[in-house]
């Protein structure tokens, strides 16, 4: 049995196996060999099983994802043939090269190649053929491929990116470990809604005799358990049990109101990723989707999701929401959420570079795109629409007048739409929480984005690890500046939500109720906890002045 810490991102317990994700790490030498037919057939076998990687990916994708997102297996499945590859590949096995050297220096030459090209399409195209030859690498080196999980698996990495996330089955990862990664990225972030229980910074050794071993994930502990003895095996097992008659428990409350012991109501919503993610919203109770982070279309995407494809997208979730309001937020690309095919510059501090609606302002047609679909879908349902990282009055009125331009457009085009969706913005940046009282006349809502407000409040990078400990979105600067955005909210007639994660910190509750906060907009598993936490709250004894 061996026990490693790190920190909880969920808490929750998993008992699984585990699946080490490869990390790239495999050591690729020019070494010359003498069986040259060895190497083709090795080759030629490795391009066989990618084939029927790809394939299964493409029809789970199909059926538990949108066939947008099954496409990309099958270019990838007919990239595995390209010529180009093959003639490379097998030129340089014909020189002697072992075959992993000649793969890598194909992938290298062509992906090269892609990136050279004027066309942003075919330099996104790049990244596929890394992709695609990253799978020959790892089935010719043993190293299982990255995406094809076994019943109840563990994932342990070094660190998982978002966009690895969401492309795992989730119906059979049960949890995560990272060797690195913060509890505040978006990757802690998509595993929250997940209910994943995930423990990151261990700092262990990713070593390969963990693999298939049976692992315990405490993500209430930050506690990692592999080949742990039979008692200990036991009593999470138990616990584990436990906690499933819990969740079964609470559900009691569902349909039931999200209300003070002082009748004080507020809004519970969801925060969600895609359309799908609208069911556990629904299972849960949520009253509405508080955050739909747009950007994990894009991430999901090998290229710009079309107009068509977001309307569709944005559809399905109007309607499956039934009239309750559905707040989706203008994508926020950029600092840990990129997308290749983006290009975006390397930057020194992405976090305070070029994201989210800043790529808007410089390339107009993103946001354009994404508005048109927003407005199109409008009719199917009661939408809201939030603009991130706004620091400025000049960025809304931007924003509006650009809207007001789609919406010119689509009369002329006779589609409906909905005259009247509301156009809000994230207070994310320390600016926009001070000139809030500005930013209230021109939006229609406030969404308190916490995690960001911590980090540029605080000069806190929330990807970096090592700082995790004084990163403190409960800082006194940080609730007075929520306090302040909420007052000239309201002063404006203007409604004031909370959707980062601090949403879900139940010791701020009785805070964010008492000084007037309208929705508080959480991850799925949280949504009837807190609920389950606002019946207990009698407001009329909460003392603001402790908090602030
Ligand atoms: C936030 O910053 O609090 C937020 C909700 O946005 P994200 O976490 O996606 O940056
Ligand atoms: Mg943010």
């Amino acid at each position: 049995m061996i026990e490693f810490n790190g920190k909880s991102v969920f808490e929750g317990i998993a008992i699984g196996k585990i699946k080490i994700l490869s990390t790239n790490n495999i050591s690729i030498n020019d070494n010359k060999v003498e069986d040259i037919n060895k190497e083709i057939e090795l080759f030629n076998n490795a391009r066989i099983k990618a084939k029927e990687e790809l394939e299964s990916l493409y029809t789970k994708a199909l059926n538990s994802s949108s066939e947008k997102e099954a496409e990309i297996f099958e270019i990838h499945k007919m990239m595995v043939d390209d010529l180009d590859l093959e003639d490379l590949v097998l030129a340089n096995i014909n020189e002697g090269y072992n075959v992993l050297f000649s793969i890598n220096t194909a992938k290298n030459e062509i992906a090269n190649m892609f990136l050279s090209m004027e066309d942003e399409y075919m330099q996104a195209r790049s990244s596929d053929v890394k992709d695609v030859c990253s799978r020959l690498i790892n089935i010719i080196s043993n190293n299982s491929s990255n995406y094809l999980l076994d019943e109840d698996t563990i994932i342990m990495a070094v660190d998982v990116s978002p966009s690895e996330l969401v492309s795992f089955d989730k119906d059979k990862l049960s949890g995560i470990v990272t060797i690195a990664g913060s509890t505040s990225s978006h990757m802690a972030i998509i595993a929250r809604s997940m209910s994943l229980p995930t423990v990151v910074d261990t700092g262990i050794v990713l070593n390969k005799v963990y693999e298939n071993k049976i692992c315990i994930v405490d993500g209430f502990n930050g506690c990692v358990i592999v080949e742990p003895d039979n008692d200990v095996y036991n009593v999470y097992k138990a616990r584990l049990d436990k906690l499933n008659k819990e969740a079964e428990m609470r559900k009691k409350l569902i349909g039931r109101e999200n209300i003070t012991k002082d009748g004080k109501k507020i809004d519970i919503f969801c925060n969600i990723g895609n359309s799908k993610d609208v069911d556990k919203a629904k299972e849960n109770d949520a009253s509405g989707i508080g955050l739909f982070r747009s950007e994990f279309l894009y991430l999901e995407s090998s290229d710009y999701p079309t107009e068509d494809y977001q309307f569709e997208e944005y559809k399905k979730t109007l309607e499956n929401m039934n009239g309750k309001t559905v707040i989706i937020r203008t994508m926020d690309i950029g600092a840990d959420k990129q997308a290749p095919y983006f290009n975006l510059p390397k930057e020194d501090n992405p976090a305070l570079g070029l994201r989210s609606l800043r790529i808007c302002l410089e390339r107009p047609e993103i946001m354009k795109t994404q508005l048109r679909a927003l407005y199109r879908a409008s009719v199917y349902g009661k939408l809201k629409i939030m603009v991130p990282m706004i620091i400025s009055v000049d960025e809304v009125l931007w924003v509006k007048n650009m809207a007001k331009e789609v919406r010119n457009e689509l009369k002329v085009e006779g589609i409906a739409f909905d005259e009247n969706v509301e156009i809000g913005i994230m207070i994310e940046t320390p600016a926009a929480a001070i000139i809030s009282d500005d930013l209230a006349e021109v939006a229609d809502f406030f969404s308190i984005g916490s995690n960001d407000l911590t980090q540029y409040t605080l000069a806190i990078d929330r990807q970096n690890q090592s700082l995790d400990k004084i990163f403190n979105p409960k800082h006194k600067a940080i609730l007075r500046l929520i306090k302040m955005a909420s007052d000239n909210a309201h002063k404006h007639g203007k409604w004031c939500g909370i959707c980062g994660e601090l949403a879900r910190n139940f010791d701020l509750t009785e805070f964010f109720v008492g000084i007037g906060i309208d929705e508080l907009s959480v991850s799925a598993p949280y949504v009837l906890r807190l609920r389950e936490k606002l019946l207990e709250i009698d407001s009329t004894k909460t003392d603001i002045s402790k908090y602030i």
